[in-house]
Protein backbone atom coordinates (compact mmCIF):
# COMPACT_ATOMS: atom_id res chain seq x y z
CA UNK A 1 0.00 0.00 0.00
CA UNK A 2 1.39 3.14 -0.87
CA UNK A 3 2.25 6.02 2.35
CA UNK A 4 -0.33 8.20 1.04
CA UNK A 5 -3.01 5.40 1.84
CA UNK A 6 -1.45 4.69 4.83
CA UNK A 7 -1.79 8.10 5.91
CA UNK A 8 -5.63 8.46 4.72
CA UNK A 9 -5.88 5.12 6.44
CA UNK A 10 -4.56 6.19 9.68
CA UNK A 11 -6.21 9.42 9.73
CA UNK A 12 -9.55 7.93 9.05
CA UNK A 13 -9.23 5.20 12.07
CA UNK A 14 -8.18 7.92 14.22
CA UNK A 15 -11.17 9.98 13.70
CA UNK A 16 -13.52 6.95 13.93
CA UNK A 17 -12.14 6.24 17.32
CA UNK A 18 -12.30 9.92 18.29
CA UNK A 19 -16.60 9.29 16.92
CA UNK A 20 -16.38 5.93 19.44
CA UNK A 21 -18.22 6.29 22.74
CA UNK A 22 -15.51 4.08 24.01
CA UNK A 23 -13.50 6.32 26.00
CA UNK A 24 -10.48 3.83 26.06
CA UNK A 25 -10.23 4.73 22.32
CA UNK A 26 -8.94 7.74 22.92
CA UNK A 27 -5.12 6.67 23.16
CA UNK A 28 -5.21 4.75 19.90
CA UNK A 29 -7.49 8.22 18.13
CA UNK A 30 -4.29 10.07 19.32
CA UNK A 31 -1.78 7.66 18.02
CA UNK A 32 -3.65 7.00 15.05
CA UNK A 33 -4.12 10.71 14.10
CA UNK A 34 -0.60 11.94 14.87
CA UNK A 35 1.02 9.13 12.76
CA UNK A 36 -1.60 9.87 10.18
CA UNK A 37 0.45 13.11 9.66
CA UNK A 38 3.72 12.00 9.82
CA UNK A 39 3.24 9.74 6.61
CA UNK A 40 1.47 12.87 5.20
CA UNK A 41 4.84 14.65 5.66
CA UNK A 42 6.73 11.07 4.44
CA UNK A 43 4.53 10.82 1.42
CA UNK A 44 5.81 14.55 0.26
CA UNK A 45 9.61 13.50 1.33
CA UNK A 46 9.17 10.10 -0.95
CA UNK A 47 7.96 12.48 -4.06
CA UNK A 48 10.58 14.60 -3.84
CA UNK A 49 12.90 11.49 -3.75
CA UNK A 50 14.56 11.03 -7.69
CA UNK A 51 13.96 7.86 -9.18
CA UNK A 52 16.22 5.38 -8.50
CA UNK A 53 17.32 6.99 -5.15
CA UNK A 54 15.21 4.04 -3.63
CA UNK A 55 13.18 6.92 -1.85
CA UNK A 56 16.08 8.46 -0.33
CA UNK A 57 14.58 11.81 1.22
CA UNK A 58 12.58 8.82 3.65
CA UNK A 59 15.37 6.72 4.79
CA UNK A 60 17.18 7.15 8.09
CA UNK A 61 20.55 6.24 6.12
CA UNK A 62 21.64 8.61 3.26
CA UNK A 63 24.59 6.73 1.55
CA UNK A 64 26.41 8.29 -1.40
CA UNK A 65 27.24 6.12 -4.39
CA UNK A 66 28.78 6.62 -7.96
CA UNK A 67 26.98 5.63 -11.11
CA UNK A 68 28.65 3.63 -14.67
CA UNK A 69 29.45 7.51 -15.50
CA UNK A 70 30.98 8.07 -11.68
CA UNK A 71 28.15 10.59 -10.70
CA UNK A 72 27.74 10.62 -7.34
CA UNK A 73 24.45 9.74 -6.00
CA UNK A 74 22.28 9.68 -3.47
CA UNK A 75 21.26 6.52 -2.04
CA UNK A 76 18.50 5.51 0.83
CA UNK A 77 20.01 2.49 2.96
CA UNK A 78 18.19 0.01 5.15
CA UNK A 79 14.06 0.23 5.87
CA UNK A 80 14.38 2.46 8.50
CA UNK A 81 12.00 6.31 7.82
CA UNK A 82 12.75 9.51 9.08
CA UNK A 83 11.62 9.99 12.88
CA UNK A 84 10.04 13.34 13.24
CA UNK A 85 13.14 15.04 14.19
CA UNK A 86 14.30 13.76 10.76
CA UNK A 87 11.59 15.16 8.63
CA UNK A 88 11.96 18.69 10.72
CA UNK A 89 15.65 18.97 9.20
CA UNK A 90 14.59 17.61 6.01
CA UNK A 91 11.93 19.77 5.33
CA UNK A 92 13.49 22.74 6.67
CA UNK A 93 16.50 22.19 4.27
CA UNK A 94 14.23 21.52 1.58
CA UNK A 95 12.13 24.73 2.35
CA UNK A 96 9.23 22.84 2.98
CA UNK A 97 7.22 25.16 5.53
CA UNK A 98 5.27 23.71 8.58
CA UNK A 99 3.88 24.65 11.58
CA UNK A 100 6.31 22.82 14.04
CA UNK A 101 5.21 24.07 17.25
CA UNK A 102 2.14 23.05 16.87
CA UNK A 103 2.51 19.89 15.70
CA UNK A 104 5.32 19.65 18.99
CA UNK A 105 2.20 20.65 20.89
CA UNK A 106 0.32 17.76 18.58
CA UNK A 107 3.26 15.68 19.86
CA UNK A 108 3.67 16.08 23.86
CA UNK A 109 -0.11 15.95 23.98
CA UNK A 110 -0.12 12.38 22.24
CA UNK A 111 3.19 11.75 24.62
CA UNK A 112 1.51 13.22 27.99
CA UNK A 113 -2.21 11.40 27.69
CA UNK A 114 0.08 8.04 27.66
CA UNK A 115 2.08 8.81 30.39
CA UNK A 116 1.32 11.60 32.57
CA UNK A 117 -3.18 12.59 32.41
CA UNK A 118 -4.85 10.63 34.65
CA UNK A 119 -7.86 12.40 33.96
CA UNK A 120 -9.14 10.74 30.24
CA UNK A 121 -11.81 12.59 28.75
CA UNK A 122 -12.78 12.29 25.30
CA UNK A 123 -13.34 16.13 25.28
CA UNK A 124 -9.76 17.17 26.42
CA UNK A 125 -8.19 15.91 23.18
CA UNK A 126 -10.77 18.26 21.01
CA UNK A 127 -7.44 20.31 21.10
CA UNK A 128 -5.28 17.75 19.33
CA UNK A 129 -8.44 16.91 16.37
CA UNK A 130 -8.23 21.04 16.24
CA UNK A 131 -4.69 21.46 15.90
CA UNK A 132 -4.63 17.68 13.67
CA UNK A 133 -6.77 19.49 11.43
CA UNK A 134 -4.95 23.00 10.95
CA UNK A 135 -2.29 21.02 10.23
CA UNK A 136 -3.68 18.39 7.71
CA UNK A 137 -5.91 21.45 5.89
CA UNK A 138 -2.48 23.16 5.09
CA UNK A 139 -0.41 20.79 3.99
CA UNK A 140 -2.87 19.07 2.00
CA UNK A 141 -3.39 21.45 0.28
CA UNK A 142 -0.23 23.60 0.21
CA UNK A 143 2.33 20.88 -0.48
CA UNK A 144 0.22 18.02 -1.91
CA UNK A 145 -1.84 20.58 -3.82
CA UNK A 146 -5.14 18.17 -3.50
CA UNK A 147 -8.41 19.21 -1.78
CA UNK A 148 -8.37 17.60 1.67
CA UNK A 149 -12.14 16.62 1.40
CA UNK A 150 -11.48 14.64 -1.83
CA UNK A 151 -8.21 12.79 -0.13
CA UNK A 152 -9.64 12.12 3.08
CA UNK A 153 -13.31 11.25 2.16
CA UNK A 154 -16.56 13.19 3.46
CA UNK A 155 -16.81 11.32 6.64
CA UNK A 156 -13.29 12.01 8.02
CA UNK A 157 -13.46 15.59 6.63
CA UNK A 158 -17.00 16.64 8.62
CA UNK A 159 -15.12 15.22 11.97
CA UNK A 160 -12.47 17.06 11.61
CA UNK A 161 -14.14 20.15 10.58
CA UNK A 162 -16.89 19.73 13.17
CA UNK A 163 -14.64 19.26 15.98
CA UNK A 164 -12.65 22.02 15.18
CA UNK A 165 -15.54 24.33 15.24
CA UNK A 166 -16.63 23.25 18.21
CA UNK A 167 -13.16 23.85 19.88
CA UNK A 168 -12.62 27.07 18.22
CA UNK A 169 -15.89 28.25 19.69
CA UNK A 170 -15.68 27.10 23.30
CA UNK A 171 -12.06 28.36 22.82
CA UNK A 172 -13.52 31.91 21.62
CA UNK A 173 -15.56 31.78 24.66
CA UNK A 174 -13.13 31.03 27.27
CA UNK A 175 -10.57 33.80 26.11
CA UNK A 176 -13.32 36.33 26.26
CA UNK A 177 -13.81 35.67 29.28
CA UNK A 178 -10.24 35.80 30.55
CA UNK A 179 -10.20 39.01 28.30
CA UNK A 180 -12.88 40.40 30.51
CA UNK A 181 -11.21 40.43 33.55
CA UNK A 182 -8.21 42.82 35.09
CA UNK A 183 -4.93 41.41 35.21
CA UNK A 184 -1.32 42.56 36.83
CA UNK A 185 0.03 42.31 33.43
CA UNK A 186 -1.02 41.16 29.98
CA UNK A 187 1.77 38.47 29.93
CA UNK A 188 -0.10 37.32 32.90
CA UNK A 189 -3.68 36.98 30.18
CA UNK A 190 -1.00 35.72 27.97
CA UNK A 191 -0.18 32.47 30.44
CA UNK A 192 -3.40 31.83 31.11
CA UNK A 193 -4.48 31.75 27.53
CA UNK A 194 -1.89 29.23 26.56
CA UNK A 195 -2.40 26.85 29.47
CA UNK A 196 -3.41 23.62 29.38
CA UNK A 197 -5.15 21.56 32.40
CA UNK A 198 -2.47 19.60 33.62
CA UNK A 199 -5.27 17.38 34.35
CA UNK A 200 -6.66 16.07 30.88
CA UNK A 201 -4.89 18.11 28.96
CA UNK A 202 -7.77 20.67 27.63
CA UNK A 203 -7.11 24.41 26.78
CA UNK A 204 -10.60 25.75 27.88
CA UNK A 205 -9.69 26.98 31.24
CA UNK A 206 -12.74 29.20 32.20
CA UNK A 207 -12.67 32.13 35.24
CA UNK A 208 -15.93 31.84 37.87
CA UNK A 209 -16.53 35.65 37.53
CA UNK A 210 -17.69 37.69 34.15
CA UNK A 211 -15.52 40.86 35.53
CA UNK A 212 -13.71 42.38 38.24
CA UNK A 213 -10.17 41.61 39.34
CA UNK A 214 -8.30 38.14 37.82
CA UNK A 215 -6.79 37.49 41.59
CA UNK A 216 -10.61 37.07 42.43
CA UNK A 217 -11.81 33.90 40.28
CA UNK A 218 -11.34 30.15 40.26
CA UNK A 219 -10.23 28.38 37.29
CA UNK A 220 -12.35 25.60 35.69
CA UNK A 221 -11.07 23.08 33.27
CA UNK A 222 -14.56 22.70 30.75
CA UNK A 223 -13.49 19.09 29.99
CA UNK A 224 -12.54 17.47 33.18
CA UNK A 225 -13.83 20.18 35.87
CA UNK A 226 -10.12 20.42 38.01
CA UNK A 227 -10.62 23.67 39.59
CA UNK A 228 -7.87 26.39 40.67
CA UNK A 229 -7.92 29.44 42.87
CA UNK A 230 -5.78 32.29 41.37
CA UNK A 231 -3.00 31.60 43.51
CA UNK A 232 -2.43 28.07 41.99
CA UNK A 233 -3.39 28.75 38.48
CA UNK A 234 -1.49 31.90 38.24
CA UNK A 235 1.85 29.87 39.22
CA UNK A 236 1.50 26.58 36.76
CA UNK A 237 -0.01 28.76 34.00
CA UNK A 238 3.13 31.50 34.61
CA UNK A 239 5.91 28.41 34.87
CA UNK A 240 4.69 26.82 31.49
CA UNK A 241 4.54 30.05 29.59
CA UNK A 242 7.87 30.46 30.75
CA UNK A 243 9.76 26.89 30.55
CA UNK A 244 11.22 27.52 27.29
CA UNK A 245 12.94 30.87 28.60
CA UNK A 246 13.53 29.70 32.15
CA UNK A 247 15.33 26.58 30.43
CA UNK A 248 17.60 28.91 27.57
CA UNK A 249 18.76 30.89 30.97
CA UNK A 250 20.17 27.72 32.68
CA UNK A 251 21.42 26.32 29.11
CA UNK A 252 22.59 29.23 27.85
CA UNK A 253 23.26 31.63 30.63
CA UNK A 254 21.08 35.07 31.32
CA UNK A 255 19.06 35.94 33.66
CA UNK A 256 15.91 33.79 34.25
CA UNK A 257 12.74 35.81 33.23
CA UNK A 258 10.98 34.67 36.94
CA UNK A 259 12.12 34.74 40.42
CA UNK A 260 10.47 33.94 43.82
CA UNK A 261 8.33 37.35 45.09
CA UNK A 262 10.05 38.50 48.05
CA UNK A 263 6.97 39.97 49.22
CA UNK A 264 4.93 36.87 48.81
CA UNK A 265 6.77 34.14 47.96
CA UNK A 266 4.52 33.81 45.07
CA UNK A 267 5.74 34.32 40.85
CA UNK A 268 7.61 37.30 40.34
CA UNK A 269 8.25 38.63 36.47
CA UNK A 270 11.44 39.90 36.75
CA UNK A 271 11.47 41.34 33.20
CA UNK A 272 8.67 42.98 34.06
CA UNK A 273 9.17 44.16 37.02
CA UNK A 274 5.75 42.70 39.04
CA UNK A 275 4.76 39.94 41.06
CA UNK A 276 2.06 38.12 38.91
CA UNK A 277 0.81 36.55 42.39
CA UNK A 278 0.57 39.99 44.65
CA UNK A 279 1.08 42.78 41.91
CA UNK A 280 4.31 43.87 44.44
CA UNK A 281 6.94 45.66 42.55
CA UNK A 282 10.07 45.13 43.80
CA UNK A 283 13.31 47.54 44.21
CA UNK A 284 15.99 46.09 41.26
CA UNK A 285 18.48 48.22 41.79
CA UNK A 286 20.49 47.95 45.15
CA UNK A 287 20.28 50.41 47.53
CA UNK A 288 23.60 49.82 49.30
CA UNK A 289 25.94 49.51 45.99
CA UNK A 290 23.61 50.51 43.18
CA UNK A 291 24.20 47.52 41.29
CA UNK A 292 21.38 45.83 39.99
CA UNK A 293 19.89 43.10 41.91
CA UNK A 294 19.76 39.56 40.30
CA UNK A 295 16.58 37.28 40.18
CA UNK A 296 18.05 35.00 42.38
CA UNK A 297 19.32 37.75 44.85
CA UNK A 298 15.67 39.39 44.83
CA UNK A 299 14.98 37.77 48.09
CA UNK A 300 17.18 40.20 49.61
CA UNK A 301 15.65 43.82 48.02
CA UNK A 302 16.66 46.38 48.61
CA UNK A 303 20.00 45.06 48.32
CA UNK A 304 21.96 42.90 46.41
CA UNK A 305 23.08 39.44 47.66
CA UNK A 306 26.66 40.94 48.43
CA UNK A 307 25.30 43.91 49.94
CA UNK A 308 22.68 41.43 52.07
CA UNK A 309 25.85 39.52 53.21
CA UNK A 310 28.29 41.97 54.24
CA UNK A 311 25.68 43.41 56.45
CA UNK A 312 24.62 40.36 57.70
CA UNK A 313 28.59 40.44 58.91
CA UNK A 314 28.22 43.81 60.25
CA UNK A 315 25.17 42.30 62.91
ZN1 LIG B 1 -8.87 19.24 32.72
ZN1 LIG C 1 4.20 38.59 45.29
ZN1 LIG D 1 24.72 45.97 46.62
Amino acid sequence: MSILQNAIDSIAVGLEDYSSPDQRRVISCTRNVFAGILLLFKHKLSLLSPPGSDEALIKQRVLPVLDESAHLEWKGKGSKTVDVQGIKERFESLNIDVDWKRIDKINSFRNDIEHYFSNLKHEAIRSLISDSFVIINDFIRKHLNEDPKELLGDSPWAVLIEVNEVYEKEKAECFAALRALEFFDDEILSAFEGYSCDECGSGLIMPSIREGEATSANYTCKSCGKTLPYEEMVSEAVTDYFSHEVYLSHTDGGDSPLADCPECGGIYLYAKGICASCEHTAEHVCQGCGSTIMPEELFAEPFCGYCAHVMSKDD
